[in-house]
């Protein structure tokens, strides 16, 4: 899916439309939607009503009773989330939010305002479940739900990346992401969910991963990067699988296993590994950190986070580190607990290397592969050369599930300040708390969205486009899959020449293996910088 040129998607307008929002129908422009689910994906998961349908169709194929389904599982819901019941009602429409959407900022679609985007599902639950809304109707923004709003629930809800920003503002702290997932869950009993989302479920509830990779592949594929670090390094690694009784599970996001620039990330936990000799192991079953199933329900999250937890048992590991994910820490910070725990079965994760107990961790058993890091280079536990690094420039973008939902805020950015010599912040209001969002998240990644998710990077890209243009900044850092997925067409189209990179890849650039031989490449193949020096001087020599 091409998308138009960037002066065109610049020419955004914020101005709202001459009707009121409750007049104003949705309209599926090209570009700005994706595909539904397909329903061998839905009948995997044993989810309800698996069919061929498109938003374009104005025949949706509903279930007769969709109404009555729909307002049933609202009420569910309002009985179950105590804080669903309290954004419902709270809301005192100060408009703080209004304008901190990355995607009503990239799309001057009023609808895109947290604020209005809560709105969609909130006019319904006046009418139904207040006494105001059922007398007075729309004089007190109360809507009875009909196959126009339905559409746009779809339209809009699919529009939302979850990132939690506008949360941060709300003085109430309304969290509009939480307001999207009942939203989505809702859709879902219908069989409205998107592709993107509902085959990666199906395909890791099946094989263990979203891609949906058998063992083997997955095992062909950790090779490779076996291979290539030997290439760079002359240094043999090892990594085994399903080995039980080793010390530590690791789980990574499949996207680094089997993506590039992933794969360079991935390398980095296996150089990291290997230098400190960690009892571990990889798992093929476990093939996954990532969940997409927080973007469809609560069941089918909990079902897929479920799977680590029987494998680290299976393989009698005593605790878990996983990789750089973003929403796989979502789940496990706000819901595992919750939802499969406490993981009593497991030992309170504490570093063979320093020690250090992660009291954090205590519960879940599962470190971020960060803190654990982090805490290694603090202990001096590393023999790191930065110097490897001085040929990237690097930024680091907050990652919104690490940092809003979890607080990681510190570690990456201590990681990266002891492998790499030059590192540069983005202004202070799109950092940290305050990321944006890189416009693809919660499962909005796929192409035929390609214009929505550039419009809802913008606000990302801006703030790149600064410190490239001040210092000169040719590394995006990010500690998240979807995001080096995600991120990469988005430097390309609105900041050429800004790679993406995780800050495990930026650690395998530095970190000096013992035994290793005289690296003349980054991970990427790239010359590194003193090589690259000593081939140009000796090019001026002969000239
Ligand atoms: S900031 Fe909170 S209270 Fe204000 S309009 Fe947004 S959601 Fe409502
Ligand atoms: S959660 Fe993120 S994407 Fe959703 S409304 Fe809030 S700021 Fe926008």
């Amino acid at each position: 899916m091409s998308a138009p040129k960037p002066q065109e998607l610049l020419k955004v307008s914020h101005r709202p439309p001459r009707t009121g929002w409750m007049d104003t129908p949705v309209e599926f422009r090209k570009g700005t939607w994706c595909y539904p689910a397909k329903p061998k994906s839905l009948e995997v998961l044993d989810l309800p009503f698996p069919r061929q349908w498109s938003p374009e169709d104005e025949d949706w194929k509903l279930p007769p009773n969709w109404k009555e389904i729909v307002l049933e599982g609202l009420r569910e819901r309002l009985h179950k989330f105590r804080s669903l019941q309290i954004f419902m009602d709270v809301c005192v429409r100060c408009g703080a939010c209004a304008d901190k959407c990355h995607f009503f900022i990239g799309s001057g679609d009023p609808k895109n305002m947290p604020v209005l985007r809560a709105e969609l599902l909130r006019s319904v639950y006046r009418r139904e479940f207040t006494t105001a809304g059922k007398l007075l109707g729309r004089m007190v923004g109360a809507r009875d739900l009909d196959e126009r709003v339905l559409k746009e629930w779809f339209y809009y809800f699919f529009q939302c990346t979850e990132c939690r920003r506008c949360s941060v503002f709300c003085p109430f702290g309304i969290d509009t992401a939480e307001i999207t997932i009942i939203a989505r869950e809702l859709l879902n009993l219908l069989g409205l969910n998107i592709d993107w989302i509902a085959t990666p479920v199906a395909n890791c509830y099946r094989t263990g991963n979203h891609l949906g990779l058998l063992p083997h592949a997955f095992k062909d594929m950790v090779d490779f990067c076996v291979d290539e670090i030997r290439n760079v390094t002359g240094v043999e690694v090892e990594p085994t699988f399903n080995r039980k009784g080793a010390e530590i599970l690791f789980v990574a996001p499949s996207g680094d296993v089997f993506a590039d620039p992933g794969i360079y990330t991935f390398m980095g936990y296996l150089m990291l590994f290997h230098a400190i000799g960690l009892d571990y192991t990889l798992s093929t079953y476990a093939s996954e950190g990532g969940n997409f199933g927080l973007f469809t329900s609560h069941e089918v999250m909990k079902r897929l986070n479920a799977k680590i937890y029987a494998e680290a048992k299976r393989l009698r590991v005593k605790w878990i580190i996983g990789g750089e994910c973003g929403h796989m820490w979502r789940v496990l910070h706000q819901y595992m607990d919750t939802m499969n725990g406490p993981a009593d079965f497991l030992e309170e994760p504490v570093s063979p290397i320093t020690g250090t107990k992660f009291e954090n961790a205590r519960s879940t058993k599962m470190v971020h592969i960060c803190e654990f890091t982090a805490d290694l280079i603090r202990h001096g536990k590393l023999n790191l050369d930065p110097s490897r690094n001085d040929h990237l420039v690097v930024t680091f973008h907050d990652s919104c599930n690490p940092s809003r939902a979890m607080g990681l805020l510190e570690e990456p950015r201590y990681i990266i300040r002891n492998v790499c010599r030059h590192f540069y912040e983005m202004p202070e209001n799109t950092i940290r708390e305050y990321t944006f969002c890189c416009g693809s998240g919660a499962g909005l990644g796929p192409d035929e969205n390609l214009e929505m998710r550039l419009r809802g990077g913008l606000p990302r890209a801006n703030a790149v486009k600064y410190v490239r243009e001040k210092y000169g900044v040719n590394t995006l850092a990010c500690i998240c899959a979807i995001d080096r997925a995600a991120l990469p067409a988005l430097m390309d189209y609105w900041v050429p020449g800004v790679s993406v990179a995780g800050v495990h890849e930026l650690v395998g650039n530095a970190l000096v293996l013992p035994g290793e031989g005289e690296r003349t490449t980054d991970l990427r193949g790239n010359p590194l910088p003193a090589v690259a020096a000593r081939v140009e001087a000796a090019a001026r020599e002969e000239v």
